[in-house]
């Protein structure tokens, strides 16, 4: 049997201005007009066919995300909200947050979010060198990046987060505490602070930048990880940082392996049953073949061997205790089932353990993928 996990839902939306030069996200170049009211039409449709598998389940967060939702103007995504709460039992304290770029049209869109239920907003800001946004093939400039940081912190809403990378082309490690600096200077509740990677099928993985080494990226890592530290911001997962009470629910609701309708094209979904199924499903990636009516690409239910790893991978993203009752509510597993590897993964140092939890040790997050394959 299974405890069923808090619920959220996720929202694809899959085009962009342009494609960045590190972006394997599932988006698309938009070449014609955007089909806003169309595509939303097909969201709530392709939401009503999800609701059957929740039945009265209460939605705890809603995360619009892509792509650049934010070419969706206020008006859109205020009939995509209301059409969400029609079909929906949504939390009283539900966070829904939308995805931005800060570009001038965007960032004059944020009040009106707000005025129709966005409570907080996520800023990919990734540089303020206009420079490097140049080199990563982005489309605004650190001046756009500063205005729309301070509007957006104007606004009051419940929290805002901003996106910011290093490790970037020819980055030094001044260049990259300059631009952590900055971004603390202007107080987000909330940092993503992740390192550029080169992902295969980008323009950087066939043309690739020259990259820090490793010992530059090690220095910018660890400074710029006391540097948050001191600044007031915990660090709750590998590249998340927050200020008290302002961790992402949504976030955390998948690396706690909560479950969430995905809806949208590409959209991915896991859904627990009280029977002990756990169903994962895919949308059809294509927007022309979304559009047609054809929602579903794949439905998947996850068997009980691969649960262990399935759970790992997302828990041990975070740096909090994994408390043990968890692994059993939501796989459906008792824990003599990962003795052995348990066993394994203490004995190697990855992991030390109580009574009642476990806990990921900097070894473990450092060496993750060989802690992971314990569990395969
Ligand atoms: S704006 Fe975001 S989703 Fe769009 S191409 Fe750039 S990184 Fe990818």
């Amino acid at each position: 049997m299974i405890k069923l996990p808090p619920l959220s839902l996720y929202i694809h939306i899959p085009w962009c201005i342009k494609k960045c030069y590190y972006c394997d996200f599932h988006s698309y170049t938009l070449k014609n007009e955007l089909p806003e009211q169309k595509y939303i039409t097909h969201l709530l449709n392709d939401l009503q066919n999800d609701i059957k598998l929740i039945s009265d389940r209460k939605v705890n967060s809603i995360f619009i995300g892509g792509g650049t939702p934010s070419l969706f103007n206020e008006k859109t995504i205020q009939y995509l909200l209301y059409g969400i709460n029609e079909r929906l039992l949504l939390a009283s304290n539900a966070e829904i947050t939308i995805e931005t770029n800060p570009s001038m049209v965007e960032i004059n869109r944020f009040s009106k979010y707000k005025q129709v239920g966005i409570n907080r907003i996520s800023i990919g800001v990734q540089s303020f060198n206009t420079n490097k946004l140049i080199k990563l093939g982005r489309m605004h400039s650190s001046k756009e990046s500063i205005h729309a940081l301070s509007l957006v912190a104007g606004l009051n809403l419940h929290s805002f987060n901003i996106d910011l990378m290093h490790g970037l082309p020819n980055q030094s490690l001044n260049q990259a505490m300059f631009d952590l600096k900055k971004a603390i200077n202007l107080l987000p509740p909330h940092i993503s602070w992740y390192q550029l990677t080169i992902e295969p099928n980008t323009k950087f993985g066939y043309h690739k930048p020259i990259l820090p080494n490793d010992k530059i990226l090690w220095q910018i890592f660890s400074k710029g990880n006391k540097i948050l530290r001191k600044s007031g911001y915990q660090q709750y997962e590998i590249s998340s940082y927050a200020k008290s009470g302002h961790q992402s629910k949504h976030n955390l609701n998948y690396w706690r392996f909560g479950d969430y309708i995905g809806i949208g094209c590409g959209a991915h979904g896991k859904i627990s049953f009280n029977n002990g199924r756990i169903l994962r499903t895919i949308k059809t990636k294509h927007p022309y073949k979304y559009m047609n009516g054809n929602y579903i690409h794949q439905q998947k239910e996850v068997n009980q061997l691969d649960r262990p790893f399935e759970f790992f991978m997302n828990r041990f993203r975070l740096l909090e205790e994994i408390p043990k009752q968890d692994f059993i509510n939501y796989t459906g597993l008792i824990e003599n089932t990962i003795r052995n590897q348990l066993d394994n993964a203490i004995d190697q140092g990855y992991i030390t353990e109580t009574k009642l939890n476990w806990q990921i040790t900097n070894k473990g997050t450092l060496f993750l993928n060989f802690l992971l394959m314990l569990f395969l």
